[in-house]
């Protein structure tokens, strides 16, 4: 029984981080410009709390400068508006990230509109969304990113490939599936009013998992030999009461079938940050005209 590639998308996401710090060091010397980036994280959300730990000290790590702010969970709408109009103010942050969720009285949306579309890391707001969408240089979210550089780390020109895109999220889904295109795949997106899922996925080349929904994805509707990316987070129970985190895909039974295929964890999932960091960078040389070799 052959067994697929295992995409390491921890070394990965360790060599983009090498590659954005060697960046950064350039861009301090030559410039004399620290990117910064800051994230503002509403209440206390456990994994919210661990997910910006690891940005600030990622974040560090790679030489830029982190600038973290932590509001209760009562602050209201429009004083997390007046913070996020001063963060674009401000000469010194180049990147301004709102961790999500945010509590159910403030309205994402908005806020996510107010962030400046040049400072805008984590590609949401609906600017660079449309500039994505219409094929024109943007800010693109970085998980989606993150499925891009594991997908081309196995196949590097990704020309012509059938991809299928299970899962349509503003997040992660649909604009996976634009930056698919825009490596000329042949995309199919589907979503949980699809018909025949199994056949749509068995068609794919590459196929990339956002779907939310443990081991969903089963061996036998992979294509042999395909490059599986499973964006998948989800926890169950394992042994001794702990939990365990499993992705979409049926990872022990789809690598047999697979030509490449993500781990969870340790896949897209050390993408995410590293991809954060370089959409960082790249603001930072946009906003001031600084030509990037990355
Ligand atoms: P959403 O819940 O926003 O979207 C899930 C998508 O999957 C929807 O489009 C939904 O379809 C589709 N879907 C759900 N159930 C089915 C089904 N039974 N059959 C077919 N399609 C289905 O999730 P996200 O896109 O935000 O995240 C997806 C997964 O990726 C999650 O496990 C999340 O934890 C993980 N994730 C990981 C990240 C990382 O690695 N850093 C970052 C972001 C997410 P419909 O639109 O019809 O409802």
């Amino acid at each position: 029984m052959s067994t697929a590639r295992i995409i390491d998308g921890k070394l990965i996401a360790e060599g983009l981080r090498e590659d954005v710090a060697a960046a950064v060091a350039r861009m301090s010397r030559d410039h004399g410009v620290t990117p910064g980036l800051a994230v503002v994280l509403v209440g206390d959300n456990p994994a919210s709390e661990v997910y910006v730990r690891n940005k600030d000290r990622q974040t560090r790590a790679a030489g830029m400068t982190s600038i973290e702010m932590k509001l209760p969970a009562t602050t209201s709408e429009r004083e997390l508006l007046a913070l996020v109009h001063e963060l674009n103010r401000r000469e010194d942050v180049d990147g301004i990230l709102v961790q999500l969720p945010l509590p159910p009285h403030i309205d994402s949306g908005r806020v996510i509109e107010a962030i400046d579309p040049a400072k805008d890391v984590d590609g949401f707001h609906p600017i660079n969304a449309g500039r994505l969408a219409t094929g024109q240089p943007a800010l693109v979210p970085c998980t989606p990113l993150g499925c891009i550089i594991l997908a081309k780390s196995v196949q590097p020109d990704l020309t012509g490939l059938d991809a299928v895109v299970i899962g349509r999220s503003n997040i992660v889904g649909k604009p996976v599936a634009r930056l698919l295109l825009g490596e000329n795949c042949t995309v199919t997106v589907a979503h949980s009013k699809s018909r025949a899922l199994p056949e749509i996925a068995a068609r794919a080349d590459l196929l990339i998992a956002a779907i939310g929904q443990p081991e969903f994805v089963r061996a036998d509707w992979i294509k042999p030999g395909a490059i599986v990316i499973d964006v998948g987070i989800n926890r169950v129970p394992g042994e001794g009461g702990k939990h365990r985190l499993v992705g979409d895909v049926h990872f022990e039974d789809a690598r047999h079938v697979a030509g490449a295929i993500t781990p969870v964890p340790g896949g897209v999932g050390p993408m995410t940050i590293a991809c954060l960091l370089r959409n960082t960078l790249t603001a930072a040389a946009a906003r001031r005209g600084i030509a990037l070799a990355l």
